[in-house]
């Protein structure tokens, strides 16, 4: 048997939520139903120990820590406008199409995944070099209306501005915009598709969001554990654990090198006096060198481990 997800209708999860909260009622969170930022999401999710439960239409929603957590994954476009009414308390997706939803929303965490900037570009071949060159009007298409408005108005260029909802980077070669914005991350279908960046509108990564206000409400406790979990993963990120057993002699040495998170936890090493074990959080890219520094130095038994979480 297949459940539907209890989205509610925007004007109902406003009513609710002002008249009767309910604090048994689950942690709601809106998340890209596909592409680029959705499995980055929930592989975020699992390293912050929230292990969702497919057994209902997973297609729709999972759910997480026995119902309290109930994951809903939707259009990474229509999440703004679920979160800013309501019908979820949270929601994951970038700050690209928050920022072109227009919809207040309170973003709680960088994830630092997704990352892409929107950028004007123009033909290879236009004599348009920077903003200054862009000519008094000029006809746009996008699948940003909003953004690319409002920054050509700031710039008082008079743009047309041509709504697609893809393949914007071929509509220069046929005709219909002399320019574009589009969102890039590695620049490389531009350059194929014979574009040339001009200037970034926005940068933008995967972004956390909260409904306004919600975090001073009932809801408040289990948004608050929730973002420190994901922060914990993210303080994470890049570090890894490092264990060794070293001269004693040596240790101010190793200080200078190995700073850690509050420098290295020192234990003694039971039935030999001359050695100590040292315990470190290291940045990943030192790896490396630090290993080859503590075995010139007479380091023994080094370890090195990831972290799943780090709790400052
Ligand atoms: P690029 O790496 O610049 O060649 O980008 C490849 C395609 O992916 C382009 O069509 C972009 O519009 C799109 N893209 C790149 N990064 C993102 C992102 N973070 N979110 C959504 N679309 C993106």
């Amino acid at each position: 048997m297949t459940e539907t997800p209890n989205l509610e209708t925007p004007t109902a999860a406003r009513s609710r939520t002002a008249a009767t909260p309910d604090r048994a009622a689950p942690l709601k969170i809106a998340v890209p139903n596909k592409g680029r930022l959705s499995e980055q999401c929930l592989d975020l999710f699992t390293r912050a120990g929230i292990r969702l439960d497919y057994s209902h239409e997973r297609k729709l929603f999972a759910e997480a820590r026995e119902g309290r957590i109930k994951v809903l994954f939707l259009r990474a476009q229509d999440i703004p406008e679920f979160v800013a009414d309501g019908v979820a308390h949270l929601g994951v997706t970038g700050h690209d199409i928050i920022a072109e939803s227009g919809r207040p929303l309170d973003e709680l965490i960088d994830l630092g995944f997704g990352s892409c900037r929107l950028v004007l570009a123009v033909p290879e071949e236009s004599p348009i070099r920077t903003v200054e060159d862009l000519p008094k009007r000029v006809t746009c298409a996008t699948s940003f209306p909003a953004l690319t408005k409002a920054w050509f108005e700031a710039r008082k260029v008079e743009a047309r501005v041509i709504p697609v909802s893809g393949a914007t980077e071929i509509t220069p070669h046929l005709g219909i915009a002399d320019v574009i914005t589009d969102l890039t991350s590695t620049g490389s279908t531009l350059v194929m598709n014979g574009l040339r960046e001009v200037d970034t509108l926005l940068r933008s990564s995967a972004r956390l969001v909260a409904t306004p206000g919600l975090g001073d409400g009932s809801m408040g406790r289990e948004i608050e554990e929730f973002v420190f979990a994901l922060r914990s993963v993210i303080a994470a990120r890049g570090k890894r654990y490092l264990l060794a057993d070293v001269p004693r002699t040596v240790l101010d040495e190793i200080r200078a090198f190995l700073p850690g998170i509050a420098g290295p936890t020192v234990v003694d090493v039971i039935g030999d006096e001359d050695m100590v074990a040292i315990h470190v959080v290291v940045d990943e890219a030192i790896i490396y060198d630090a290993v080859a520094r503590l075995k010139r130095i007479g380091a023994r038994g080094i370890l090195v481990m990831p972290i799943d979480r780090m709790v400052a």
